[in-house]
């Protein structure tokens, strides 16, 4: 670990090689507009103080931090505090990037939002903002995804979206992006993307970790009025990376605290069975730096260059890039990035419902799988904070599914 973790982007949008913006010359003009925008909403105090406030009053900020003593006594390691995502609307992390696009659309006079969604999480969380700011809302889904997630597209359509099935491809997220994009491309002067994750051209990874990064502020204050000092470790799931950069962030200056970011490590090692693309010391084949959705970091691809399938139990993990200031984050070695298998995260659902009458989101499984491993290897007076990215109402049926096994 070094002593000094260089943060990112640089003016070109870059950490390190990774991140930029390579996309067709007509997303030029709206990213830098964006971007300009961006930068004047975070000097704004008018505009942090309407954000503060929503967060607060209609997502339910600040979550708490929870000392798990149940978990704790379990595992018989380091004292555990769980960041409680899963306790906002719409039942994870992904309303406080909602949020503050959907103000940015409000400020750039923007009265449209669309988004694309795989699972349809991101689309409910666009959805439910759309109507909070009055903003018409058009989100882009995979038939196959559609057939899937058939509640999930209700949501939308009750919240007042139109959700327009893309019968493409494969059918699933990777086509509902293409469609989304050429949207954006003709739509442009009225409407804005709203990218769910910590991925897709400059400015994206910086604003969505931006206003991700309450989670880190808020934690790092509880977890020094509540233990008097700052954790050892920090544990969070990485699918694009936005929980896990939320949390890091505020963090990545201080050497003493180890962060370990969880990939998706489906039910194998080989290209097409997991959505792991940091963890290669753990076995899994095929990532390597590409372009896609217009940012050059760490993507799963075939030995010629095409975008391989992923597989994952939880969809929000199912992804085949990761944010690009992960991959900068992985090469400097200031985050290890490790990945467990389906059934882990599953018995570790499991494990938490028991003890801590919480059932998690499948991907917030993944992190506490590898707490799993990790406990009994470190000792009775460290900390660790993990973050508790989402609820897993959502993935009922898998569970109740794994529960006749
Ligand atoms: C979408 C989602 C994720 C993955 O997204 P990140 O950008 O990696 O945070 C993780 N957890 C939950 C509950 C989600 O809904």
């Amino acid at each position: 670990m070094s002593a000094t973790t260089q943060l990112g982007p640089d003016t070109g949008g870059r950490f390190g090689p990774y991140g930029g913006r390579y996309v067709p010359e007509t997303l030029m003009a709206p990213l830098e507009e964006l971007e300009h925008a961006f930068a004047e909403a975070s000097a704004d105090p008018a505009f942090q103080h309407e954000l503060a406030a929503l967060l607060r009053d209609f997502a339910g900020r600040p979550t708490p931090l929870q000392y798990a003593a149940r978990l704790t006594e379990r595992l018989g390691g380091p004292r555990i505090y769980l960041k409680r995502e899963d306790l906002l609307h719409t039942g994870a992390h992904k309303i406080n990037n909602c949020l503050g696009q959907g103000l940015l659309a409000v400020r750039m006079g923007k009265r449209r939002v669309i988004a694309e969604t795989g699972a349809g999480q991101h689309g409910v969380a666009t959805a439910t903002v759309a109507a909070r700011l009055g903003l018409s809302c058009t989100i882009y889904m995979g038939t196959q995804d559609m057939e899937r997630q058939r509640l999930n597209v209700f949501r939308m359509q009750l919240l007042g979206a139109e959700v327009v099935g893309v019968d493409a491809g494969s059918r699933t997220l990777k086509d509902a992006i293409n469609e989304a994009m050429r949207d954006w491309v003709t739509h442009v002067e009225t409407t804005h993307y709203l990218l769910g994750s910590v991925l897709g051209a400059h400015p994206y990874p910086l604003i969505v970790r931006e206003f991700q990064r309450v989670i880190g502020r808020e934690a790092r204050q509880q977890i020094l009025a509540m233990e008097g000092r700052l954790p050892d470790v920090l544990l969070a799931c990485v699918g694009g990376g936005s929980n896990a950069i939320g949390l890091f962030y505020e963090f990545l200056n201080d050497v003493t605290v180890q962060m370990v970011g969880v990939e998706a490590g489906g039910c194998g090692t080989a290209l097409g069975e997991h959505a792991a693309r940091l963890a290669a010391s753990q076995g899994f084949t095929g990532a390597r730096p590409g372009v896609l959705q217009g940012t050059y970091t760490y993507v799963l691809q075939n030995p010629h260059g095409q975008i391989a399938t992923t597989h994952s139990v939880s969809a929000g993990l199912d992804y085949p890039a990761v944010g690009p200031e992960h991959a900068w984050l992985a090469e400097q070695g200031r985050v290890e990035y490790t990945a467990v298998r389906d059934e882990e995260a599953i018995e570790a659902a499991r494990l938490l419902a028991r003890t801590e009458g919480i059932i998690p989101a499948l991907e917030a499984a993944h992190a506490v799988a590898e707490l799993i491993q990790r406990a009994p290897k470190m000792r009775r007076e460290q900390v660790v904070l993990l973050n508790l990215s989402g609820r897993g109402d959502k993935d009922m049926e898998i569970l109740a599914h794994s529960l006749g096994r």
